[in-house]
């Protein structure tokens, strides 16, 4: 099993990500590649692994990623050693990533592959979260809100939506959602008892 969670900036993906990990020590983070500067409080090689442009450009023509794409300025990827590495010792790998590299994602695997969008309650709320970080410009939120409504128009290609109303809510489905994942009888493939098949 994969699992793949995307959602605009502000549906709460951080905090959603950190307490289902916290809650399923199989769960393994998917630490993606990216050129991006660090941030304060970051640390190298749980974030991220924190690369240069000609490093990045080395790692495309080696076609080490699984996928990558260009998110604002900046570039992130995901390594095909990095999925291998966490399925091997029988993890299963999360990876956060935005739509562009959800669609590649959804191109290549199969019915391993659970995904999963995360909305935010509404668009009210996702503004009021943007604003409430006081971080950012009017500008940049009004650029964050554009590229949210583009970001909810691929939700129909992922199988699970969750609305982040409350935060211990939205895990208890995700979790519901791996718990049923794991009865599916197609992954499964051979019944746990031994059938009779005469008449
Ligand atoms: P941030 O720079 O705020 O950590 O992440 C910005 C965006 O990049 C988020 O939407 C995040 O989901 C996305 N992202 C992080 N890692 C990857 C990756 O490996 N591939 C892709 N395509 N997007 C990623």
């Amino acid at each position: 099993m994969i699992v793949l969670i995307t959602g605009p900036s502000g549906a709460g993906k951080s905090s959603f990500i950190a307490e289902l990990m916290a809650a399923d020590q199989r769960l393994a983070f998917s630490v993606s590649t990216t050129t991006r500067p660090m941030r304060s409080g970051e640390v190298d090689g749980r974030d991220y692994d924190f690369v240069d442009e000609p490093a990045f450009d080395r790692l495309v023509a080696e076609s080490a990623f699984v996928e990558w794409a260009q998110v604002h300025d900046n570039r992130y990827g995901t390594r095909r050693s990095q999925l291998e590495e966490m399925t091997a010792a029988g993890k299963i790998p999360v990876l956060d990533i935005d739509v562009q590299g959800g669609v590649q994602v959804l191109d290549q695997f199969g019915s391993e592959l659970v995904s999963v969008f995360l909305f935010p309650p509404s668009w009210e709320e996702l503004d009021r979260r943007l604003t409430s970080r006081g971080t950012d410009e009017a500008e940049v939120i009004a650029t964050r809100l554009r590229n949210a409504r583009h970001e909810v128009s691929y939700a129909p290609r992922y199988r699970y939506w969750i609305v982040n109303d409350d935060l211990a809510a939205a895990v208890a489905r995700m979790r519901a959602v791996i718990a049923a994942e794991e009865c599916r009888s197609d992954i499964l493939g051979t019944p746990p008892l031994e059938s009779d098949t005469s008449d």
